[in-house]
């Protein structure tokens, strides 16, 4: 008797067919640099990601494509540092050699160009090792409500589309132009929502209801983003529950995909750094169109510091996934998942003071409800059939460094699954 090897002849794979081709990508797809409000070059952003194991790098500085001539003012740099020890500048020449950078004299005013990409991106790039991705973090709004979304693998700068007549339309208005660019250039990009709870800006029907998006940032390593919600505001879990459940019985349309991102805008050592949270996408290659559409497919999960070997989807819709484990850290991870015939009650959230958005809808315990727990690095798990789609939610007892929120660990978030019927 060969049970297990049986079992596996029997039932088969879907999601690792080709896991002999495939390889794990790390990936951030959100950064700042002082093209926008970051506060060091992309080159030494670029070089940190490069050092530390990344394998895809996508800086994406609000409204803007690192393709013209900047020069910005050395004290306006100096500025955005807000930590002793070397300077921005000294550190940038002391990494790239005094040749490499540019300065000019202009009233009375030392200025440095920042390079372009494409100045910049022979020095990093290497086939199959390291990739950079063009974007853009397209940072539209309504009146003072901030709606922004990252274009990745855009070829063309964007400039933001505000203040239509709701919050939905000024997402699909700015995600048209998106799609219209790829599709003129023939070039797959992917666009994902950035934190909905910066300033409380958007809500889970926002998500739900613009089917021209299909991905969002089930983590965003900013500390402000108010990932856990609050009272009145569902956190980011309930949020990607509430938005699955709504485009799945209301809009007949797929979930939404979950990436995780660092937001990082600050390089010396301050809170809101790299390293943060990222994604890892199960691609043939290394290179830009393969990470988008291994991530179009859903090949890929979140991470905030859990690594996972394995996720297999076996036909009869079983679940497995292998967690690496890493020694002294225990590992618990979460089924959650609508099931059909959940309580679809909801009630008004208690209004908020000075709350940008039109007040909230909270949903039952049903909608993302916990279907399993189940501790240790090797889960297994059969859904019942009555799911409407399930994800799992890898929660680590390893502390995270400088965390967001109080007693924040580090986890990982698989796609949503078992809804393609
Ligand atoms: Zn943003
Ligand atoms: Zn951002």
């Amino acid at each position: 008797m060969r049970p297990a090897i049986l079992a596996s002849f029997v039932l088969g794979l879907i999601s690792t067919a080709h896991a002999q081709e495939l390889k794990w990508f790390k990936g951030n797809t959100h950064t700042h640099s002082l093209w926008s409000d970051g506060n060091d070059f992309p080159e030494m952003i670029t070089d940190w990601y490069k050092q530390h194991g990344y394998d895809f790098l996508a800086i994406s500085d609000h409204n803007v494509l690192q393709a013209k001539e900047v020069w910005m003012s050395v004290p306006a740099i100096e500025k955005r540092r807000k930590s002793l020890g070397k300077t921005t500048m000294e550190k940038y020449r002391a990494r790239f050699g005094d040749e490499w950078v540019t300065t000019r004299e202009k009233d009375g005013v030392t200025e440095v160009r920042l390079k372009k990409l494409e100045e910049y991106r022979p020095k990093f790039e290497e086939p199959g090792k390291f990739l950079i991705v063009q974007a853009e973090e397209i940072s539209a709004g309504l009146g003072s409500v901030p709606i922004h979304m990252n274009a990745v693998n855009l070829k063309e700068e964007i400039k933001p589309v505000k203040d239509l007549g709701s919050i939905p339309e000024v997402m699909r208005a700015n995600l048209r132009l998106v799609n219209e660019q790829s599709k003129r250039l023939g070039v797959p990009m992917l666009t994902h929502i950035n934190h909905p709870n910066f300033r409380w800006a958007l809500s889970a029907e926002d998500l739900a209801s613009v089917l021209e998006e299909n991905f969002w940032e089930i983590y965003n390593g900013h500390p402000g983003i108010n990932w856990q919600g609050d009272e009145s505001r569902p956190g980011h879990e309930k949020i990607w529950d509430i938005a699955n459940t709504l485009r799945i019985t209301e809009f007949k349309a797929q979930p939404l995909y979950g990436v995780g991102t660092d937001d990082s805008h600050r390089y010396h050592g301050e809170d809101n750094g790299p390293g943060r949270g990222w994604v890892m996408v199960r691609a043939s290659k290394l290179n830009t169109d393969e990470i988008v559409k291994a991530m179009q497919a859903g090949d890929f999960y979140a991470s905030s510091g859990v690594t996972l070997d394995d996720i297999s989807h076996f036909k009869d819709g079983t679940l497995r996934i292998r967690i690496h484990a890493e020694p002294g850290v225990t590992y618990s991870t979460q089924i959650r998942g609508t099931l059909r015939g959940y309580d679809a009650t909801t009630r008004p959230a208690p209004a908020v003071k000075g709350d940008l958005h039109p007040a909230r809808l909270l949903y039952s315990d049903d909608v993302g409800k916990t279907l399993a727990t189940i501790e240790g690095t090797e889960v297994t798990w059969k859904p019942s059939g009555q799911e409407m789609y399930f994800r799992a939610v890898i929660t680590s007892s390893k502390p995270y460094d400088k965390p967001s929120f109080e007693g924040q660990t580090e986890m990982a978030w698989t796609q949503p699954m078992g809804w393609r019927k």
